[in-house]
C-alpha cells in the first residue's frame, strides 16, 4: 500500500520527533498509510536496531525521511521542522529506573520540548504541533480522589506531590505539558496534546519498551502482580488519535485517551482466561486491599472519533507481538 487513498492530506509534509519508539512507530505506519510524507527523528539513523522496522514500512521508500536529531542540541530541530506542516512531538525518555532524574528525565522532557517548540515557532510553515502527552500529566494531582469522580482534560497533576512522591517520569511528563503550554500561548501557537493511559498492543520496534515490559513481566514468571491500577489504551487507537487531532480543524487542548480503567489483579484474570496453559502471579505483592479504581472521561476523545480497542484484545496483540519477538521465555 503506497497512500491513503483520496485523504486531502495526501503529500502533506510532517514531523515525527523520536520515530523509533514504540508509539511513534505506529504514528508514522499510520501516517504514511494516510498519503504522508514523513520526516522522522531519531538520535542514531546508523543504528539498525533503530530504523529497520520504519524503512521496512509501507510507503516508507517514497515518503519516509529519517533525520538524526537529539532533545537536547538547541537548534537542532530548526532545519527538521522548516517546511513540515504539522509536527508530531512524541520523542521524551520512558523508563523507571533512573540514577538522575533531572539529567536523564526531566531535561529531555522539559528542555526537549521547549527546543522542538522554539524551532516551530520559528517556522511559519508549521500549523499545528500534536505534543504526545500523558495520562501521567493528568491523573497525580496530589488531592483525594472519590471513586464518583470522573477525572478529565481539567485535572493538571502537581509537581510538588509527583516530587515528594518521586514520581520522576510523571514529573517530567507534567513539567514538560505544563511548559508547552505555556510557550504556545505566549506565541500564539495551535498545539493540540494526547494524554493516553498505559499504551499496549502489537510492538513495530525490535526493543522492548517499558509499557510492554509491564506486560511481559507477568507472563515471564513473576510471582506477584503489584497493586497497582492503571489507565488502559491500546498504541493504534494513540496512534490514530495524534492523527485524528491533527487533521480535524476544530482539535483544540487536551485529549484523555483511555479504555479502561483497571487492576493489575483484573489484567492477570483476563490473561488467564486467555492463555490457560500460562504460569501466571497468584497473588498480590502486598495483603492491602486492591487499589481502587477510579473513572475517566472518554467524551472529549469519541469527538475525534476514537472508538476503543477492548483492554482484553489490546492484551492478546501485545502478548502475541511479544511471542513473536521471542521476548516470552516459556
Ligand atoms: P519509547 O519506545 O521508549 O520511545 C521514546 C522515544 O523518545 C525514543 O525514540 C527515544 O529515542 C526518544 N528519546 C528519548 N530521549 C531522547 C533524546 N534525548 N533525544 C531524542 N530522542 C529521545 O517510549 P514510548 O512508549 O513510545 O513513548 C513515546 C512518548 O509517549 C513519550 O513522550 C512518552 O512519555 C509518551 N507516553 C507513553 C506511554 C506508554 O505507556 N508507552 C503512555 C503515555 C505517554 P532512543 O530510542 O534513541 O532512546
Amino acid at each position: 500500500m503506497s497512500g491513503g487513498g483520496g485523504n486531502s492530506n495526501e503529500g502533506t509534509l510532517v514531523c515525527v520527533t523520536g520515530a523509533n519508539g514504540y508509539i511513534a512507530s505506529w504514528l508514522v505506519k499510520l501516517l504514511l498509510h494516510r498519503g504522508y510524507r514523513v520526516r522522522a527523528t531519531v538520535r542514531d539513523p546508523s543504528d539498525p536496531r533503530k530504523v529497520d522496522h520504519l524503512q521496512k514500512l509501507d510507503g516508507a521508500k517514497e515518503r519516509l525521511n529519517l533525520v538524526k536529531a537529539n532533545l537536547l542540541e538547541e537548534g537542532s530541530y530548526d532545519q527538521i521542522v522548516a517546511g513540515c506542516k504539522g509536527v508530531f512531538h512524541t520523542a521524551s525518555p520512558f523508563y523507571h529506573n533512573v540514577a538522575d532524574p533531572q539529567t536523564e528525565l526531566i531535561d529531555p522532557a522539559v528542555k526537549g520540548t521547549l527546543n522542538v517548540l522554539k524551532s516551530c515557532a520559528k517556522s511559519p510553515s508549521v500549523k499545528r504541533i500534536v505534543l504526545t502527552s500523558s495520562m501521567a500529566a493528568v491523573t497525580y494531582t496530589g488531592k483525594p480522589r472519590n471513586p464518583e469522580d470522573i477525572v478529565d482534560e481539567t485535572w493538571f497533576s502537581n509537581p510538588d506531590f509527583c516530587r515528594e512522591s518521586k514520581l520522576w517520569y510523571v514529573l517530567s511528563k507534567t513539567l514538560a505539558e505544563d511548559a508547552a503550554w505555556k510557550f504556545v500561548e505566549k506565541n500564539n501557537m495551535d498545539m493540540v496534546s494526547i494524554n493516553p493511559g498505559m499504551v499496549i498492543g502489537p510492538l513495530l520496534q525490535p526493543t522492548l519498551n517499558a509499557s510492554a515490559a509491564a506486560i511481559l513481566n507477568l507472563i515471564n514468571g513473576a510471582q506477584t502482580f503489584p497493586n497497582f491500577t492503571l489507565e488502559w489504551i491500546n498504541v493504534k487507537d494513540v496512534a490514530n488519535a495524534h492523527i485524528q487531532a491533527f487533521e480535524v480543524p476544530l482539535a483544540n487542548g487536551r485529549y484523555c485517551l483511555v479504555e479502561t480503567v483497571a487492576h493489575y489483579a483484573d489484567v492477570v484474570k483476563i490473561l488467564h482466561e486467555l492463555y490457560p496453559k500460562f504460569k501466571l502471579p497468584a497473588r498480590c505483592v502486598d495483603a492491602k486491599p486492591l487499589m481502587p479504581k477510579h473513572k475517566i472521561s472518554k467524551e472529549k476523545a469519541k469527538s475525534l472519533g476514537i472508538e476503543f480497542i477492548p483492554l482484553d484484545v489490546s492484551l492478546k496483540e501485545t502478548v502475541e507481538s511479544l511471542k513473536k519477538k521471542r521476548f516470552v521465555k516459556f
